[in-house]
Protein backbone atom coordinates (compact mmCIF):
# COMPACT_ATOMS: atom_id res chain seq x y z
CA UNK A 1 0.00 0.00 0.00
CA UNK A 2 1.13 3.41 -0.60
CA UNK A 3 0.54 6.06 1.32
CA UNK A 4 0.68 8.95 -1.19
CA UNK A 5 -2.32 10.68 -2.33
CA UNK A 6 -3.66 8.35 -5.27
CA UNK A 7 -4.23 11.44 -7.62
CA UNK A 8 -0.84 12.54 -7.02
CA UNK A 9 0.36 9.15 -8.39
CA UNK A 10 -2.33 8.59 -11.28
CA UNK A 11 -1.13 12.54 -12.35
CA UNK A 12 2.03 13.51 -10.58
CA UNK A 13 2.90 17.21 -11.43
CA UNK A 14 3.46 17.44 -14.97
CA UNK A 15 6.85 17.95 -15.55
CA UNK A 16 6.16 21.00 -18.10
CA UNK A 17 4.13 23.10 -16.05
CA UNK A 18 4.93 26.63 -16.76
CA UNK A 19 6.38 27.55 -13.07
CA UNK A 20 9.67 30.20 -12.21
CA UNK A 21 13.00 28.99 -11.13
CA UNK A 22 12.57 32.65 -9.17
CA UNK A 23 10.15 34.62 -7.75
CA UNK A 24 9.53 38.20 -9.08
CA UNK A 25 10.75 40.53 -7.10
CA UNK A 26 7.75 42.92 -7.74
CA UNK A 27 4.45 42.25 -8.23
CA UNK A 28 0.90 43.85 -8.00
CA UNK A 29 -0.21 41.06 -5.90
CA UNK A 30 1.38 37.85 -4.20
CA UNK A 31 -0.93 34.88 -3.57
CA UNK A 32 0.24 32.48 -0.83
CA UNK A 33 -1.17 28.51 -1.13
CA UNK A 34 -1.25 27.28 -5.06
CA UNK A 35 -4.29 25.36 -4.52
CA UNK A 36 -7.97 26.29 -5.91
CA UNK A 37 -8.38 29.05 -3.80
CA UNK A 38 -4.94 30.49 -4.82
CA UNK A 39 -4.95 29.77 -8.58
CA UNK A 40 -8.36 31.40 -9.09
CA UNK A 41 -7.83 34.42 -7.60
CA UNK A 42 -4.64 34.33 -9.69
CA UNK A 43 -6.46 33.64 -12.87
CA UNK A 44 -8.65 36.46 -12.59
CA UNK A 45 -6.23 39.28 -11.23
CA UNK A 46 -3.55 38.16 -13.91
CA UNK A 47 -6.96 38.54 -17.24
CA UNK A 48 -6.94 42.21 -15.79
CA UNK A 49 -3.36 43.00 -16.45
CA UNK A 50 -2.08 42.75 -12.90
CA UNK A 51 1.29 41.20 -12.51
CA UNK A 52 0.31 38.27 -9.80
CA UNK A 53 2.94 35.31 -8.27
CA UNK A 54 1.62 32.64 -6.81
CA UNK A 55 3.99 31.49 -3.48
CA UNK A 56 3.61 27.70 -2.95
CA UNK A 57 5.73 26.15 -0.14
CA UNK A 58 5.88 23.08 -1.42
CA UNK A 59 4.86 22.17 -5.21
CA UNK A 60 1.56 23.26 -7.20
CA UNK A 61 -1.53 22.15 -5.70
CA UNK A 62 0.21 20.06 -2.98
CA UNK A 63 -2.01 20.48 -0.38
CA UNK A 64 -5.95 19.92 0.34
CA UNK A 65 -6.52 20.44 -3.94
CA UNK A 66 -5.04 17.27 -4.94
CA UNK A 67 -5.61 14.90 -2.24
CA UNK A 68 -9.44 15.47 -2.24
CA UNK A 69 -12.40 13.05 -2.96
CA UNK A 70 -13.12 15.20 -6.30
CA UNK A 71 -16.88 15.78 -5.44
CA UNK A 72 -18.34 19.15 -6.32
CA UNK A 73 -21.91 18.95 -4.44
CA UNK A 74 -24.36 22.20 -3.40
CA UNK A 75 -24.36 24.12 -0.23
CA UNK A 76 -21.47 25.17 1.79
CA UNK A 77 -20.18 23.39 5.33
CA UNK A 78 -22.57 25.28 7.85
CA UNK A 79 -26.10 23.67 7.58
CA UNK A 80 -28.48 26.27 5.59
CA UNK A 81 -31.29 25.86 8.41
CA UNK A 82 -28.33 27.59 10.69
CA UNK A 83 -27.09 29.78 7.95
CA UNK A 84 -30.67 31.33 7.16
CA UNK A 85 -31.67 31.84 10.94
CA UNK A 86 -28.15 33.28 11.52
CA UNK A 87 -28.05 35.81 8.96
CA UNK A 88 -31.51 36.31 7.74
CA UNK A 89 -33.67 34.85 4.41
CA UNK A 90 -31.68 37.45 1.68
CA UNK A 91 -27.93 36.15 2.35
CA UNK A 92 -28.94 32.93 2.92
CA UNK A 93 -30.34 32.64 -0.53
CA UNK A 94 -27.30 34.48 -1.47
CA UNK A 95 -24.81 32.04 0.04
CA UNK A 96 -27.28 28.94 -0.92
CA UNK A 97 -27.12 30.48 -4.82
CA UNK A 98 -23.55 30.96 -4.45
CA UNK A 99 -22.81 27.45 -3.96
CA UNK A 100 -25.15 26.03 -6.87
CA UNK A 101 -23.01 29.05 -8.78
CA UNK A 102 -19.69 27.59 -7.94
CA UNK A 103 -20.37 24.49 -9.54
CA UNK A 104 -21.67 26.03 -12.99
CA UNK A 105 -18.25 28.01 -12.21
CA UNK A 106 -16.37 25.30 -12.05
CA UNK A 107 -17.77 23.37 -14.82
CA UNK A 108 -17.48 26.69 -16.97
CA UNK A 109 -13.70 26.68 -16.34
CA UNK A 110 -13.03 23.23 -17.27
CA UNK A 111 -15.47 23.13 -20.33
CA UNK A 112 -13.75 26.46 -22.19
CA UNK A 113 -10.48 26.29 -20.76
CA UNK A 114 -10.25 22.70 -22.01
CA UNK A 115 -9.00 21.00 -18.42
CA UNK A 116 -8.84 17.54 -19.01
CA UNK A 117 -9.85 15.99 -15.83
CA UNK A 118 -12.51 14.02 -16.01
CA UNK A 119 -15.48 16.10 -14.80
CA UNK A 120 -18.46 14.68 -15.34
CA UNK A 121 -21.77 16.29 -13.75
CA UNK A 122 -22.93 13.01 -12.35
CA UNK A 123 -24.84 13.81 -9.29
CA UNK A 124 -24.48 12.59 -5.82
CA UNK A 125 -26.64 10.38 -3.36
CA UNK A 126 -26.87 11.43 0.04
CA UNK A 127 -27.50 8.28 1.97
CA UNK A 128 -29.28 7.89 5.64
CA UNK A 129 -26.66 6.05 7.66
CA UNK A 130 -29.39 5.48 10.28
CA UNK A 131 -33.15 4.96 9.91
CA UNK A 132 -33.80 7.67 12.13
CA UNK A 133 -32.51 10.26 9.67
CA UNK A 134 -34.82 9.18 6.97
CA UNK A 135 -36.91 11.48 7.51
CA UNK A 136 -34.84 14.17 7.88
CA UNK A 137 -33.68 13.51 4.44
CA UNK A 138 -37.55 13.75 3.67
CA UNK A 139 -38.08 16.89 5.28
CA UNK A 140 -34.82 18.38 3.70
CA UNK A 141 -36.23 17.51 -0.33
CA UNK A 142 -39.78 19.04 0.53
CA UNK A 143 -37.96 22.44 2.50
CA UNK A 144 -35.25 23.02 -0.36
CA UNK A 145 -37.92 22.33 -2.65
CA UNK A 146 -39.95 25.16 -1.12
CA UNK A 147 -37.26 27.36 0.15
CA UNK A 148 -34.93 27.44 -3.15
CA UNK A 149 -37.11 25.56 -5.94
CA UNK A 150 -34.41 22.79 -5.47
CA UNK A 151 -34.99 19.38 -6.85
CA UNK A 152 -34.04 16.36 -4.77
CA UNK A 153 -35.32 12.93 -5.47
CA UNK A 154 -36.22 10.96 -2.21
CA UNK A 155 -35.12 7.23 -2.43
CA UNK A 156 -37.01 5.14 -0.26
CA UNK A 157 -34.69 2.33 1.26
CA UNK A 158 -36.27 -0.32 -1.26
CA UNK A 159 -35.64 2.03 -4.02
CA UNK A 160 -31.64 2.63 -3.41
CA UNK A 161 -30.61 -0.51 -5.38
CA UNK A 162 -31.37 1.57 -8.64
CA UNK A 163 -28.70 3.84 -7.03
CA UNK A 164 -25.95 1.88 -5.04
CA UNK A 165 -25.35 -2.00 -4.81
CA UNK A 166 -25.86 -2.14 -1.21
CA UNK A 167 -28.67 -2.80 1.09
CA UNK A 168 -26.72 -0.72 4.29
CA UNK A 169 -28.47 2.15 4.00
CA UNK A 170 -32.30 3.62 5.16
CA UNK A 171 -32.67 5.91 2.05
CA UNK A 172 -31.16 8.40 0.26
CA UNK A 173 -31.61 11.87 -1.35
CA UNK A 174 -30.68 11.92 -5.19
CA UNK A 175 -29.29 15.51 -6.60
CA UNK A 176 -28.39 15.73 -10.02
CA UNK A 177 -26.74 19.09 -9.26
CA UNK A 178 -23.46 17.82 -8.72
CA UNK A 179 -20.20 16.85 -10.53
CA UNK A 180 -16.86 15.43 -9.88
CA UNK A 181 -13.23 15.16 -10.88
CA UNK A 182 -9.81 13.87 -10.72
CA UNK A 183 -8.40 16.71 -8.56
CA UNK A 184 -5.22 16.68 -9.34
CA UNK A 185 -5.44 17.21 -12.91
CA UNK A 186 -8.07 19.81 -12.26
CA UNK A 187 -5.24 21.85 -10.07
CA UNK A 188 -2.61 21.33 -12.71
CA UNK A 189 -4.84 22.49 -15.31
CA UNK A 190 -5.84 25.57 -13.69
CA UNK A 191 -2.22 26.53 -12.97
CA UNK A 192 -1.28 26.34 -16.42
CA UNK A 193 -4.66 28.96 -16.82
CA UNK A 194 -3.25 31.27 -14.74
CA UNK A 195 0.11 30.95 -16.22
CA UNK A 196 -1.30 31.39 -19.42
CA UNK A 197 -3.09 34.58 -18.24
CA UNK A 198 0.06 35.58 -17.09
CA UNK A 199 0.58 34.88 -13.06
CA UNK A 200 4.13 33.65 -12.49
CA UNK A 201 4.06 30.70 -10.29
CA UNK A 202 6.69 29.83 -7.72
CA UNK A 203 7.33 26.13 -6.56
CA UNK A 204 9.35 25.21 -3.06
CA UNK A 205 8.87 28.88 -2.30
CA UNK A 206 7.89 29.26 1.33
CA UNK A 207 6.51 32.78 2.94
CA UNK A 208 8.44 33.41 6.12
CA UNK A 209 7.44 36.12 7.09
CA UNK A 210 5.18 39.20 5.43
CA UNK A 211 6.33 42.89 6.72
CA UNK A 212 5.54 46.06 5.89
CA UNK A 213 7.21 48.36 3.86
CA UNK A 214 5.51 51.98 3.64
CA UNK A 215 2.38 51.37 1.62
CA UNK A 216 3.73 48.12 -0.21
CA UNK A 217 4.57 44.70 1.70
CA UNK A 218 7.63 42.52 1.79
CA UNK A 219 7.27 38.63 1.38
CA UNK A 220 10.51 36.52 2.88
CA UNK A 221 10.70 33.53 1.22
CA UNK A 222 13.01 31.10 1.16
CA UNK A 223 13.98 31.67 -2.47
CA UNK A 224 14.26 35.71 -1.53
CA UNK A 225 11.90 38.47 -1.21
CA UNK A 226 9.25 39.50 -2.88
CA UNK A 227 7.48 43.33 -2.59
CA UNK A 228 3.75 43.25 -3.39
CA UNK A 229 1.44 46.01 -3.24
CA UNK A 230 -1.09 43.35 -2.01
CA UNK A 231 -1.11 40.32 -0.13
CA UNK A 232 -3.54 37.13 -0.72
CA UNK A 233 -3.55 34.54 1.91
CA UNK A 234 -4.97 31.18 0.64
CA UNK A 235 -3.31 28.69 2.84
CA UNK A 236 -6.87 27.51 4.21
CA UNK A 237 -6.34 24.23 6.07
CA UNK A 238 -2.15 24.83 6.16
CA UNK A 239 -2.32 28.04 7.78
CA UNK A 240 0.06 29.01 10.10
CA UNK A 241 1.38 31.63 12.37
CA UNK A 242 2.52 33.40 8.94
CA UNK A 243 0.49 36.53 9.13
CA UNK A 244 -0.96 37.34 13.23
CA UNK A 245 -4.31 36.45 14.09
CA UNK A 246 -5.22 34.58 10.85
CA UNK A 247 -4.41 30.99 12.53
CA UNK A 248 -6.63 31.78 15.11
CA UNK A 249 -9.69 32.13 12.62
CA UNK A 250 -9.34 29.05 11.04
CA UNK A 251 -8.03 25.01 12.38
CA UNK A 252 -7.11 22.18 10.43
CA UNK A 253 -9.19 19.24 10.39
CA UNK A 254 -7.78 15.77 8.90
CA UNK A 255 -9.80 14.29 6.25
CA UNK A 256 -8.73 10.13 5.21
CA UNK A 257 -8.80 8.13 1.87
CA UNK A 258 -8.32 4.98 0.47
CA UNK A 259 -8.95 3.59 -2.44
CA UNK A 260 -8.76 -0.01 -4.49
CA UNK A 261 -7.48 -0.94 -7.31
CA UNK A 262 -9.73 -0.73 -10.45
CA UNK A 263 -12.66 -2.99 -9.92
CA UNK A 264 -14.06 -5.29 -12.97
CA UNK A 265 -16.25 -3.47 -14.97
CA UNK A 266 -19.50 -5.72 -14.04
CA UNK A 267 -18.44 -4.80 -10.45
CA UNK A 268 -18.13 -1.44 -10.88
CA UNK A 269 -22.36 -1.63 -12.85
CA UNK A 270 -23.34 -3.18 -9.82
CA UNK A 271 -21.98 -1.02 -6.78
CA UNK A 272 -22.43 2.23 -8.71
CA UNK A 273 -24.93 1.72 -11.74
CA UNK A 274 -25.12 5.49 -12.59
CA UNK A 275 -21.54 6.08 -11.26
CA UNK A 276 -23.01 8.56 -8.76
CA UNK A 277 -20.65 10.23 -5.68
CA UNK A 278 -22.10 9.61 -2.39
CA UNK A 279 -21.80 10.76 1.57
CA UNK A 280 -23.40 9.74 4.28
CA UNK A 281 -25.70 11.66 6.86
CA UNK A 282 -23.44 11.14 10.04
CA UNK A 283 -21.32 13.50 11.58
CA UNK A 284 -18.60 11.40 11.40
CA UNK A 285 -19.72 10.63 7.35
CA UNK A 286 -18.10 8.35 4.79
CA UNK A 287 -17.50 10.01 0.81
CA UNK A 288 -17.25 7.52 -1.80
CA UNK A 289 -17.55 7.52 -5.34
CA UNK A 290 -15.85 5.65 -8.32
CA UNK A 291 -12.79 7.35 -9.64
CA UNK A 292 -12.21 7.92 -13.65
CA UNK A 293 -10.35 4.88 -14.04
CA UNK A 294 -13.25 2.60 -11.73
CA UNK A 295 -11.50 2.45 -8.76
CA UNK A 296 -13.83 2.51 -5.09
CA UNK A 297 -12.46 5.95 -3.35
CA UNK A 298 -13.71 5.84 0.36
CA UNK A 299 -13.29 8.45 2.76
CA UNK A 300 -14.09 9.64 6.20
CA UNK A 301 -13.00 11.42 9.17
CA UNK A 302 -11.79 8.42 11.73
CA UNK A 303 -11.23 11.24 14.06
CA UNK A 304 -10.48 14.84 13.78
CA UNK A 305 -6.73 15.11 14.12
CA UNK A 306 -4.56 15.45 11.14
CA UNK A 307 -1.70 13.07 11.97
CA UNK A 308 -3.35 9.78 12.37
CA UNK A 309 -1.23 6.99 11.13
CA UNK A 310 -2.45 6.13 7.57
CA UNK A 311 -1.94 2.37 8.36
CA UNK A 312 -4.48 2.44 11.13
CA UNK A 313 -6.59 5.07 9.07
CA UNK A 314 -6.36 2.24 5.70
CA UNK A 315 -7.71 -0.21 7.93
CA UNK A 316 -10.95 1.81 9.57
CA UNK A 317 -11.71 3.07 6.02
CA UNK A 318 -11.51 -0.48 4.95
CA UNK A 319 -13.37 -2.07 7.85
CA UNK A 320 -16.17 0.57 6.81
CA UNK A 321 -16.21 -0.29 3.01
CA UNK A 322 -16.29 -3.80 3.23
CA UNK A 323 -19.68 -3.36 5.58
CA UNK A 324 -20.99 -1.47 3.00
CA UNK A 325 -19.62 -3.58 -0.10
CA UNK A 326 -19.23 -7.13 1.21
CA UNK A 327 -17.96 -7.71 -2.36
CA UNK A 328 -14.82 -5.75 -1.90
CA UNK A 329 -13.64 -7.76 0.73
CA UNK A 330 -10.92 -9.26 -2.20
CA UNK A 331 -9.64 -5.21 -3.39
CA UNK A 332 -7.20 -4.57 -0.47
CA UNK A 333 -6.56 -0.94 -0.52
CA UNK A 334 -4.11 0.49 -2.99
CA UNK A 335 -3.51 3.99 -1.12
CA UNK A 336 -3.90 5.78 1.95
CA UNK A 337 -3.34 9.61 2.10
CA UNK A 338 -4.70 12.26 4.44
CA UNK A 339 -5.06 15.97 3.80
CA UNK A 340 -6.38 18.77 5.99
CA UNK A 341 -9.81 20.57 5.88
CA UNK A 342 -9.89 24.46 6.98
CA UNK A 343 -12.73 25.01 9.15
CA UNK A 344 -13.86 28.22 10.77
CA UNK A 345 -15.84 28.70 13.82
CA UNK A 346 -18.78 28.99 12.62
CA UNK A 347 -18.36 26.36 9.45
CA UNK A 348 -18.39 29.46 6.89
CA UNK A 349 -15.64 30.25 3.96
CA UNK A 350 -14.71 33.58 4.76
CA UNK A 351 -13.07 36.47 2.46
CA UNK A 352 -11.27 39.04 4.89
CA UNK A 353 -8.17 41.00 5.42
CA UNK A 354 -6.13 41.43 8.96
CA UNK A 355 -3.45 43.90 9.10
CA UNK A 356 -3.67 44.90 5.71
CA UNK A 357 -3.19 41.28 4.46
CA UNK A 358 -6.44 39.89 2.53
CA UNK A 359 -6.94 35.93 3.08
CA UNK A 360 -9.73 33.71 1.87
CA UNK A 361 -10.63 30.30 3.28
CA UNK A 362 -12.73 27.87 5.67
CA UNK A 363 -14.42 25.58 3.24
CA UNK A 364 -14.91 22.20 5.61
CA UNK A 365 -15.43 19.42 3.44
CA UNK A 366 -16.86 21.30 0.70
CA UNK A 367 -13.73 23.00 -0.99
CA UNK A 368 -13.58 21.88 -4.35
CA UNK A 369 -16.37 24.07 -6.15
CA UNK A 370 -16.62 26.86 -3.26
CA UNK A 371 -12.94 27.30 -3.23
CA UNK A 372 -13.50 27.40 -7.20
CA UNK A 373 -15.48 30.31 -6.38
CA UNK A 374 -14.45 32.24 -3.41
CA UNK A 375 -10.88 32.26 -5.10
CA UNK A 376 -12.49 33.90 -7.66
CA UNK A 377 -14.59 36.21 -5.60
CA UNK A 378 -11.23 36.99 -3.92
CA UNK A 379 -9.74 38.16 -7.06
CA UNK A 380 -12.20 39.85 -8.78
CA UNK A 381 -12.80 42.34 -5.36
CA UNK A 382 -9.10 42.80 -5.28
CA UNK A 383 -8.82 43.55 -8.94
CA UNK A 384 -11.60 46.21 -8.23
CA UNK A 385 -14.09 44.33 -10.64
CA UNK A 386 -17.01 43.47 -8.06
CA UNK A 387 -18.06 45.76 -5.13
CA UNK A 388 -19.16 42.77 -2.97
CA UNK A 389 -19.53 39.29 -2.32
CA UNK A 390 -21.36 37.23 0.49
CA UNK A 391 -18.26 35.69 2.30
CA UNK A 392 -16.90 39.33 2.49
CA UNK A 393 -20.21 40.43 4.40
CA UNK A 394 -20.65 38.26 7.20
CA UNK A 395 -18.39 38.80 10.70
CA UNK A 396 -15.38 36.20 10.88
CA UNK A 397 -15.60 35.07 14.52
CA UNK A 398 -12.44 33.29 16.70
CA UNK A 399 -12.43 32.38 20.21
CA UNK A 400 -10.43 33.51 22.69
CA UNK A 401 -9.30 29.68 23.55
CA UNK A 402 -7.70 28.72 20.28
CA UNK A 403 -4.71 30.10 18.84
CA UNK A 404 -1.78 27.87 17.76
CA UNK A 405 -2.94 24.40 18.29
CA UNK A 406 -6.67 22.69 18.19
CA UNK A 407 -6.51 21.18 21.58
CA UNK A 408 -10.25 20.91 21.88
CA UNK A 409 -10.31 18.90 18.83
CA UNK A 410 -10.47 15.25 20.91
CA UNK A 411 -13.64 16.71 22.73
CA UNK A 412 -15.33 17.92 19.74
CA UNK A 413 -14.71 14.24 17.95
CA UNK A 414 -16.45 13.25 21.16
CA UNK A 415 -19.54 14.88 21.25
CA UNK A 416 -19.87 14.18 17.65
CA UNK A 417 -19.40 11.11 17.91
CA UNK A 418 -21.99 10.94 20.71
CA UNK A 419 -24.51 12.77 18.75
CA UNK A 420 -24.01 9.76 16.10
CA UNK A 421 -25.04 7.48 18.41
CA UNK A 422 -28.16 8.50 19.66
CA UNK A 423 -29.57 10.36 16.31
C1 LIG B 1 -8.96 14.24 2.13
C2 LIG B 1 -9.80 15.41 1.68
C3 LIG B 1 -10.97 15.16 0.98
C4 LIG B 1 -11.76 16.22 0.53
N1 LIG B 1 -12.84 15.96 -0.28
C5 LIG B 1 -13.54 16.99 -0.81
C6 LIG B 1 -14.58 16.73 -1.74
O1 LIG B 1 -14.83 15.60 -2.15
N2 LIG B 1 -15.31 17.79 -2.18
C7 LIG B 1 -15.03 19.08 -1.79
O2 LIG B 1 -15.74 19.99 -2.20
N3 LIG B 1 -13.98 19.35 -0.97
C8 LIG B 1 -13.24 18.35 -0.48
N4 LIG B 1 -12.17 18.61 0.34
C9 LIG B 1 -11.84 20.03 0.63
C10 LIG B 1 -11.08 20.70 -0.51
O3 LIG B 1 -10.09 19.84 -1.00
C11 LIG B 1 -10.42 21.99 0.02
O4 LIG B 1 -11.40 22.78 0.64
C12 LIG B 1 -9.78 22.82 -1.09
O5 LIG B 1 -8.90 22.04 -1.86
C13 LIG B 1 -9.04 24.00 -0.47
O6 LIG B 1 -8.29 24.64 -1.46
P1 LIG B 1 -7.30 25.81 -1.04
O7 LIG B 1 -6.67 26.32 -2.26
O8 LIG B 1 -8.03 26.81 -0.20
O9 LIG B 1 -6.23 25.14 -0.05
P2 LIG B 1 -5.14 24.00 -0.33
O10 LIG B 1 -5.42 23.26 -1.57
O11 LIG B 1 -5.03 23.20 0.92
O12 LIG B 1 -3.80 24.83 -0.58
C14 LIG B 1 -3.15 25.55 0.43
C15 LIG B 1 -1.67 25.60 0.03
O13 LIG B 1 -1.01 26.60 0.82
C16 LIG B 1 0.34 26.22 0.91
N5 LIG B 1 0.98 26.99 1.99
C17 LIG B 1 0.62 27.02 3.30
N6 LIG B 1 1.41 27.88 3.98
C18 LIG B 1 2.30 28.40 3.09
C19 LIG B 1 3.36 29.34 3.19
N7 LIG B 1 3.67 29.93 4.35
N8 LIG B 1 4.07 29.64 2.07
C20 LIG B 1 3.75 29.07 0.87
N9 LIG B 1 2.76 28.18 0.72
C21 LIG B 1 2.03 27.85 1.82
C22 LIG B 1 0.26 24.73 1.17
O14 LIG B 1 1.48 24.09 0.87
C23 LIG B 1 -0.90 24.31 0.28
O15 LIG B 1 -0.46 23.77 -0.96
C24 LIG B 1 -11.39 17.57 0.82
C25 LIG B 1 -10.20 17.82 1.51
C26 LIG B 1 -9.41 16.76 1.95
C27 LIG B 1 -8.15 17.04 2.70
Amino acid sequence: MKFTPFWQDDCPRPADLPVADEPPGNVDVAIVGSGYTGLNAARVLAATGARVAVLERHTIGWGASSRNGGMATPGIKQAQSVIRKRYGEELARKFWQASLDAIDLLDEIVTTEGIDCAWRRCGHVQLAAKASHFPMLQEKAVSFQREYGHRYRVLERSQLTEEIGSRYHFGGLVDEYSGGLHPARYVYGLARVAARRGATLCEQTDVRRIRRAGSRFVLETGKGEVEAVEVLVCTNGYTDELVPGLKARVFPVGSYIIVTAPLPADLQDRLSPNRRMYYTTKNFLNYFRLTPDGRMLWGGRNDLSTDLDLETSAKILYRQLCSVFPELHDYPPTHSWSGHLGLTFDLMPHIGRIQGVHYAFGYGGHGLSIATYVGTEAGLLLAGKKASSPFAEIPHPTMFFYRKRPWFLPAVAQYYRLLDRVS
